[in-house]
C-alpha cells in the first residue's frame, strides 16, 4: 500500500538523510562498534546537516518544524541502514522536548544552539540499579543548599552515558513527596562530584554507549532546575508518548527492511534443488509476516499523524510501542531462522538486526508496562 502521510519535502528530506548515512555513517560504523561508541565528529557532522533540533525553533539554531515525519523519516532511515548505535531519536525526538517545552529563556539560550549543532550531546538518565519501570522508586536526591542543589545517587542503563555533555537526571527533590517529589536537573559535563562508569557491554547496539552514572556531592546550580520543582514526573509522562511512538516508528521500519532481505534470501537460497522461496512453508512464513508488517504500518503511519496533529494520546502510543516491537522482535527471529545458519554470523546484517533489536521491547517501557497503561485506561 502507498503511504499517505508524506509530501515531496519529506521525501527530500529522506535522500538528504540517506547521503548523510552513506558518507558520515555507514563508512565508520564498524569502527564504532569496535569502539563502543561513536565519534563526536560524526555528531557534529549531523549538526551542520540539519538533522539535530529537527523541532528546535530557528532563533536557537534549530530547524523549527514540530512536523513530526522528519523525525519518522530520520528514524525510518537509520533504522533500515542497520545504524542504531548513534542515536539522534534520543537526542532529538526524546530529550529535545524537555529543553524546548520546559527550559526557561537563559537555559534555551545556554544549551539549544550546542544541541543543534552537535557540541552537546545529551542522556536522559531515569533508571537506577534499583527502579527501572517503576520510577517511584527512585532514590537519587537533591538538597535544597540555597544557590545549590545537593545531588547524590547512580544511575545505570544509560544510553549516551560516556558521550552524553549534559545529562537530565531524575532526582527526588522532596523525600516524602512519592512520584509528586521528583525533579529534573540538568547536570552538565565537567561539574565536581559527576562520574561515569564503565561502558556497559550489550549483546546488541554495539556503538551505542550505554553507561553508568554517579552523583557524589554534585553541586547543580539553582539555574538547572528543569520545569517546575517536584513537577518531574509529570513532565516525564507528557514526554513519554513521543518517546514511545519514536522507538515504535523505528520497530515498524526494522520489521519491514527485515522481511525485504529475507525475501530476497530466500528467492536465492537452494535447498533439495529448489530456492527456498519455491517452499509452502516458507511462502506462508513470509506471507504472515507480510501481513503483520502490513497492518502495523497503517496503524502507525496513522499514529504518526495524530502525533503530528498533536492529537496522539498516550494510551495509542503505548499500543503502537508494544505492538510494533513485539512484532520486530518476532519478525527478527522467524527471519533469523530462514537464513539458516548464516543468519546466525555477524557479518550478515539479519544477525546483527536480530541481536540490535532486541532490546526495542525493554527500553522506553518494556511491554508489560505498556499493557498495563492500555489496562488501566480501559478498566482503572
Ligand atoms: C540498552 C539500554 C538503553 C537504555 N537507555 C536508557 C536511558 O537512556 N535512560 C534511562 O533512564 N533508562 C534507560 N534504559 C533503562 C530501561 O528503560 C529499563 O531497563 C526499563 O525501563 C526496564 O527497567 P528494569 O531494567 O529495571 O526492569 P524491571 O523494571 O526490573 O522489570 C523486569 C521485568 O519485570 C516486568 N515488570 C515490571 N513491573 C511490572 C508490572 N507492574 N507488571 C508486569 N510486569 C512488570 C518488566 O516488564 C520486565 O519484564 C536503557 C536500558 C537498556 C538495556
Amino acid at each position: 500500500m502507498k503511504r499517505q502521510i508524506f509530501a515531496p519535502e519529506h521525501d527530500a528530506f529522506r535522500e538528504t538523510v540517506r547521503s548523510f548515512l552513506a558518507r558520515e555513517v555507514l563508512p565508520y560504523y564498524e569502527q564504532w562498534e569496535k569502539d563502543g561508541i561513536v565519534s563526536r565528529e560524526a555528531w557534529r557532522a549531523a549538526g551542520k546537516q540539519g538533522l539535530l533540533g529537527l523541532a528546535v525553533p530557528e532563533e536557537y539554531g534549530g530547524g523549527g518544524t514540530a512536523d513530526f515525519r522528519y523525525s519518522a523519516v530520520l528514524a525510518e532511515e537509520f533504522t533500515r541502514a542497520g545504524t542504531p548505535g548513534i542515536a539522534l531519536g534520543l537526542h532529538n525526538d526524546i530529550i529535545g522536548p524537555y529543553l524546548t517545552g520546559l527550559a526557561t529563556e537563559e537555559q534555551k539560550r545556554r544549551w539549544l544552539p550546542g544541541f543543534c549543532d552537535g557540541t552537546l550531546i545529551t542522556a536522559i538518565a531515569m533508571t537506577e540499579p534499583g527502579a527501572g519501570s517503576d520510577l517511584q522508586g527512585i532514590r537519587t536526591h537533591a538538597e535544597d543548599r540555597g544557590e545549590n542543589w545537593l545531588l547524590n545517587g547512580s544511575k545505570t542503563f544509560i544510553s549516551n552515558g560516556i558521550l552524553a555533555d549534559l545529562v537530565i537526571v531524575v532526582a527526588r527533590t522532596t523525600p516524602e513527596g512519592g512520584a509528586h517529589g521528583l525533579s529534573l536537573l540538568v547536570v552538565e559535563r565537567g561539574m565536581d562530584g559527576f562520574e561515569r562508569g564503565r561502558n556497559l557491554d550489550k549483546i546488541g547496539q554495539k556503538a551505542q554507549d550505554t553507561a553508568e552514572l554517579f552523583f557524589h556531592d554534585v553541586r547543580v546550580p539553582k539555574e538547572n532546575l528543569l520545569g517546575e520543582l517536584n513537577g518531574g514526573f509529570a513532565h516525564l509522562m507528557t514526554n513519554l508518548a513521543q518517546e514511545r511512538l519514536s522507538i515504535a516508528v523505528s520497530a515498524i521500519a526494522a520489521a519491514e527492511h527485515l522481511l525485504e532481505i529475507t525475501t530476497e534470501y530466500v528467492k536465492e537460497r537452494e535447498a533439495f534443488g529448489r530456492p527456498l522461496a519455491s517452499k509452502q512453508h516458507i511462502r506462508f512464513e513470509m506471507a504472515e509476516m507480510a501481513t503483520e508488517c502490513a497492518v502495523t504500518r497503517a496503524f502507525l503511519d496513522r499514529c504518526i499523524a495524530d502525533h503530528t496533529d498533536g492529537v496522539l494520546d498516550a494510551v495509542h502510543a503505548s499500543m503502537a510501542k508494544w505492538w510494533a516491537t513485539e512484532l520486530q522482535k518476532r519478525v527478527a527471529d522467524r527471519c533469523l531462522q530462514l537464513h539458516g545458519g548464516y543468519g546466525y554470523m555477524t557479518e550478515y546484517p539479519i544477525a546483527r538486526a536480530f541481536t540490535d533489536g532486541r532490546i526495542q521491547t525493554i527500553y522506553g517501557g518494556t511491554t508489560e508496562i505498556m499493557k498495563e497503561i492500555i489496562g488501566r485506561s480501559l478498566l482503572g
